[in-house]
């Protein structure tokens, strides 16, 4: 078993790790997929703003001639439209530029694009300087369009060959010394990780679920484990338990059977009385075994009726009576009745004060006591015995629990009576608790509602 357990352990590990570190993946590759789109974004919102930079700056002193074969001039003799790549092709000295353009006839003309490309060749030519605060604020405009919330800053790269790598930057169309605008975005961790928060955390909510499940399926496996144990231990205690009463009876028997025992009266009596107690016992733990399903299942029905609290607890002193080292006090207020079921109260103190005598060595002392509020009434039954571990008492009133005690149990039990109680108590909407302190002994406290 224990073999078979360090291999579910080890599966539940290797599960975990596994969806760990694939969630991490997919969290950081969702992460890099969003920079580069991000960059991308940026990237072309820099060449739109640099376009609308060109057309802010020179657009106003475009002017297109056209004439009846669609032919166009900007700022003296220019053709258009169509094929943007062609570059001047002549300039004459202070007329201007010369571009021209084929497929005249079949598209007609692109007046934002041809009035783009006459403003960056005249940029070009003419060597103008760029305006950085001027871009920077078209920049601005133009991210917030794309719903590209940064600041950011634009640094102008002299003379290079390349663009840098992982960064928002263009080549300048009209510079022909390798000026490149870079975007430093300040604040792009931050973006990056507002846009990836939502799988994130779902990703962190799938790993925390996964865990709690195997941390649950162990618990369960664990506890079943237990319960496992727990009924061998009931079965060799109920074996134990039958064997004594059986011997007993045996021995009687074969006394009054078979050594003419039965030939005197008063031995004859005597037999029949330990039998018939010892019966009785056997009696009374099958009911209470039976008694248990029943009130689990909801099958035995609570009858509620008037209980005289001091008649019932001089009943249960009484039936204990027998145990000259035992004494029993008890402390109520005047006329303590109740509503609730007379059987159910009758047993759960007879449970009580039979685990008081049992758990104690020595001279033993309870106390009942009940009281009387408003909504509830409580009764206490508290022992000078032993004590119970702090450690157990979660445990106490699991069906077929028994405090470990070594390999051997100087107390016979099934492990029943606290969890018959239990269920006893719950069946009149009432509610046990324990308090317990080692070698000064222990109290249990019921409260129940008030009925009618
Ligand atoms: P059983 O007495 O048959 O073992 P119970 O369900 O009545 O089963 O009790 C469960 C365990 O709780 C017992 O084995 C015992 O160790 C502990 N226990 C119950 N009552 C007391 C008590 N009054 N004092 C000390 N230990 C107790």
């Amino acid at each position: 078993m224990r073999k078979r357990m360090h291999f579910v352990w080890l599966l539940a590990i290797i599960t975990i790790t596994g969806i760990i570190v694939f969630q991490v993946y997919w969290v950081y590759n969702s992460y890099k997929a969003e920079e580069r789109n991000f960059y991308s974004s940026v990237t072309f919102s820099l060449e739109r703003s640099i376009g609308a930079y060109l057309l802010k700056e020179i657009g106003p002193q475009i002017v297109f001639k056209t004439d009846s074969s669609s032919l166009s001039k900007i700022n003296g003799v220019v053709r258009v439209p169509a094929e943007r790549d062609r570059w001047p092709e002549t300039t004459p000295a202070g007329e201007g530029i010369i571009v021209r353009f084929s497929n005249s006839q079949n598209s007609p003309p692109d007046v934002a694009q041809t009035k783009l490309v006459a403003a960056t060749l005249i940029a070009r030519n003419s060597g103008k300087l760029l305006k950085m605060g001027v871009l920077s604020s078209i920049l601005q405009q133009e991210l917030q369009k794309n719903n590209l919330d940064v600041s950011f800053k634009l640094v102008l790269l002299k003379k290079q060959k390349t663009l840098p790598l992982n960064k928002a930057a263009v080549f300048v169309s009209f510079s022909n010394d390798g000026d490149v605008i870079v975007v430093n975005i300040t604040n792009k961790g931050q973006y990056l990780l507002l846009r990836i928060l939502a799988p994130a955390l779902i990703s962190l909510l799938l790993i925390f679920l996964s865990a709690a499940s195997l941390y649950y399926m162990w618990i369960i496996i664990r506890r079943q484990m237990k319960l496992d144990s727990m009924k061998n231990d009931f079965f060799s205690n109920i074996a134990h338990e039958l064997r004594t009463p059986i011997s007993i009876l045996k021995s009687t028997h074969e006394a009054l059977h078979k050594f003419g025992e039965s030939s005197d009266p008063e031995i004859t009596s005597r037999y029949l009385e330990i039998n018939t107690a010892i019966l009785d016992k056997l009696d009374s733990n099958v009911d209470r075994l039976l008694d248990i399903t029943r009130y689990e299942h909801g099958d035995k029905q609570v009858n509620i009726e008037q209980v005289d609290l001091l008649a019932l607890i001089n009943k249960t002193i009484a039936e204990f009576s027998v145990h000259d080292h035992v004494s029993i006090q008890y402390n109520l207020p005047l006329n303590a009745y109740v509503n609730a079921d007379k059987y159910i109260i009758h047993t759960v103190l007879t449970n009580l004060v039979d685990n008081a005598i049992k758990y104690t060595e020595g001279q033993v002392k309870i106390n009942i006591i009940a009281a009387l509020t408003d909504h509830h009434w409580k009764l206490e039954v508290k022992d000078n015995g032993q004590g119970i571990d702090e450690e157990y008492l979660p445990y106490i009133f699991d069906k077929f629990y028994r405090v470990p005690s070594g390999n051997i149990h100087a107390v016979k039990g099934y492990g029943l009576g606290l969890n018959y109680v239990k269920e006893l108590v719950a069946a009149l909407n009432g509610k046990i608790d324990v308090k317990s302190s080692k070698g000064v002994g222990t109290t249990f406290i019921l409260k129940f509602p008030i009925y009618g």
